[in-house]
C-alpha cells in the first residue's frame, strides 16, 4: 500500500491486541487503494481515517443469577460503526470468543455489506461474552433481559436495529425484544429476525443460507457452471449452514459434510437435511449425533480436516478464520474450483491469496453473506408499513437483491481492472457509496 498505509498504522497504533479489527481493515485499505489514486479529494477530507474510527462504541457490564443462585457478569458491546447511509445495523453475537476487536472487525465490514445491499442501512455489531451453550431457557432469558436492560437505550428503529448472529437466534431476539418493549413502552422494529406473530419476516430465518446459495449461483453462471449436480462441502450446522445446505439441495448439489465446534460429519450419501435440523433446531444437540441414525456417515473429533474432504464447492458457514493458508491449498488441490463465505471473514489472509492466485470463484463474506442483513431491511420496511409480504415476496426481493450485489461487485471489479477480484469488487463498490455521503455531509460527520 502506498497512499492507506499510514491510515492503517494509526488503526494498529491506535488499536493495540486487536488483530481481528486490524486483519478487516486491512483487507478493505489493500483493495481501496485504486480508490484513492481516483479520489483525491476524498483523500483530502480524511474519509479513509474517519471511516477506520467507529461512531460510537459502548461496552457494558451484564449481570444476570443461574438457575443454582449464583451471580455472573459478562461484558456487553455495541459498536456503532457508521451511519452515513441509514441506521446502525448488525447482529448481536454471543459467544465466549466476543471481545473488542471481534466486535469491531465485525461491525467494520457490515459498513460495506450493508451498503453493496442496496438499502439504506449503515454499519454496526454487538454482543457479549456469555456463553449460551449448556445454558437452560431461565438462564438464556434472564442473560438477554438483564443485556437488554443497558442496550435499549442505545437503540431504535431510526438509530439501530440489531438482529441475530452465532448464539442469537429466534429465542434470544424474543427475550430481548420482550424486555426492550417493557421498558421503551413501545412496539417499534427495533430488532429483526422477530417471530412471525410480532413483526418478523417471512424468508428471514432463511435468507442468509439461501442468498449465499442466490450470489454463487449468479458467480458459476458467470463461469458457465452449476450447482446442478456439484459436490458441496458446508461447515458449521447454525442458521446459516442449515438453509445454506437446503437451498443447495434444492439447486441439484449433493452437500456432503456439516460440522460444530467439536467436530465434522462427512456422509458421502449427502447430508439428511430434516435430520440435522430435529437435531440442531428442535433437541439443540450435536452434530455427531447424526451419525446415531445414518450409519455410512462418519464423524471426526476437530473442525479443521473438514476441508480435506473433497468438494467442487466450499461453503464455509461457521466462524472467523475457519480456513487457513493449508487448509485453501488442500480445497484447490482436492479440486474445489469455488468457494463462497456464509460465516463472516472465514479465510484468513493466505488462504484468500491462494483462492486468487489459483483463479477459483471466490464469494467474499461482505457480498457473499448479505442476505441476512438484506432481509432484515426488507423487515424494517414491513413494520414500517404495518404491513406483512408473502415468503415468495420475499424470497423473490432477496433473490434479485443477491444478483445485482454480483453486479455491484464485478462491475467495480472490471472498472478497476481485475474482472474476477470479487474481494476488491465488493470492498470498492460498497466503500463509494458511504465516502460520497461522507464527504457530502461535511468533516464534522
Ligand atoms: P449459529 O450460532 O446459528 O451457528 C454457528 C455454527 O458455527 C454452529 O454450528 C457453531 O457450533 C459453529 N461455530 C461457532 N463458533 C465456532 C468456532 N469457534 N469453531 C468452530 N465452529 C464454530 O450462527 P449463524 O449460523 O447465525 O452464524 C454463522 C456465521 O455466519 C457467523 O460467522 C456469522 O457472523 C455469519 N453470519 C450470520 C448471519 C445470520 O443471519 N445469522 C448473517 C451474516 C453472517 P457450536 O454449536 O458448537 O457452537
Amino acid at each position: 500500500m502506498k497512499k492507506l498505509q499510514a491510515v492503517y498504522d494509526q488503526v494498529v497504533t491506535r488499536n493495540p491486541n486487536e488483530p481481528e479489527f486490524h486483519q478487516a481493515v486491512l483487507e478493505v485499505l489493500e483493495s481501496l487503494e485504486p480508490v484513492a489514486e481516483k479520489h483525491p479529494e476524498w483523500l483530502e477530507a480524511g474519509i479513509f481515517d474517519r471511516i477506520v474510527e467507529p461512531e460510537r462504541q459502548v461496552i457494558f457490564r451484564v449481570s444476570w443469577v443461574d438457575d443454582a443462585g449464583k451471580v455472573h457478569v459478562n461484558r456487553g458491546f455495541r459498536v456503532q460503526f457508521s451511519s452515513a447511509i441509514g441506521p446502525y445495523k448488525g447482529g448481536l453475537r454471543l459467544h465466549p470468543s466476543v471481545n473488542l476487536s471481534v466486535i469491531k472487525f465485525l461491525g467494520f465490514e457490515q459498513i460495506f455489506k450493508n451498503s453493496l445491499t442496496g438499502l439504506p442501512i449503515g454499519g454496526g455489531k454487538g454482543g457479549s461474552d456469555f456463553n449460551p451453550r449448556g445454558k437452560s431457557d431461565g438462564e438464556i432469558m434472564r442473560f438477554c433481559q438483564s443485556f437488554m436492560t443497558e442496550l435499549y437505550r442505545h437503540i431504535g428503529p431510526d438509530t439501530d436495529v440489531p438482529a441475530g448472529d452465532i448464539g442469537t437466534g429466534a429465542r434470544e431476539i424474543g427475550y430481548m425484544y420482550g424486555q426492550y418493549k417493557r421498558l421503551s413502552n413501545a412496539h417499534t422494529g427495533v430488532l429483526t429476525g422477530k417471530g412471525l406473530t410480532w413483526g418478523g419476516s417471512l424468508a428471514r430465518t432463511e435468507a442468509t443460507g439461501y442468498g449465499l446459495l442466490y450470489f454463487m449461483d449468479e458467480a458459476l453462471k458467470a463461469k458457465g457452471k452449476t450447482f446442478e449436480g456439484a459436490t458441496v462441502s458446508i461447515s458449521g450446522s447454525g442458521n446459516v449452514a442449515i438453509f445454506a445446505t437446503e437451498k443447495a439441495q434444492q439447486l441439484g448439489a449433493k452437500v456432503v459434510t456439516l460440522s460444530d465446534s467439536d467436530g465434522y460429519i462427512h456422509d458421502p450419501d449427502g447430508i439428511d437435511i430434516e435430520a440435522v435440523k430435529q437435531i440442531k433446531l428442535v433437541k439443540r444437540g450435536r452434530i455427531k449425533e447424526y451419525i446415531d441414525s445414518h450409519p455410512n456417515a462418519a464423524y471426526t473429533e476437530g473442525c479443521s480436516g473438514i476441508w480435506s474432504v473433497p468438494c467442487d464447492v466450499a461453503l464455509p458457514c461457521a466462524t472467523q478464520n475457519e480456513i487457513d493458508k493449508a487448509s485453501a491449498e488442500l480445497l484447490v488441490k482436492n479440486g474445489c474450483y469455488a468457494l463462497g463465505e456464509g460465516a463472516n471473514m472465514p479465510s484468513t489472509p493466505e488462504a484468500v491469496h491462494v483462492y486468487l492466485t489459483n483463479k477459483i470463484i471466490y464469494g467474499p463474506a461482505k457480498a457473499a453473506n448479505a442476505g441476512g442483513v438484506a432481509t432484515s431491511a426488507l423487515e424494517m420496511s414491513q413494520n414500517s408499513m404495518r404491513y406483512s409480504w408473502t415468503f415468495e415476496e420475499v424470497d423473490s426481493k432477496l433473490k434479485q437483491i443477491m444478483i445485482d450485489i454480483y453486479d455491484r461487485a464485478s462491475s467495480a471489479a472490471a472498472e478497476y481492472g481485475d474482472p474476477d477480484n470479487l474481494v476488491m469488487g465488493a470492498n470498492i463498490a460498497g466503500f463509494e457509496k458511504v465516502a460520497t455521503a461522507m464527504h457530502q455531509f461535511g468533516i464534522a460527520y
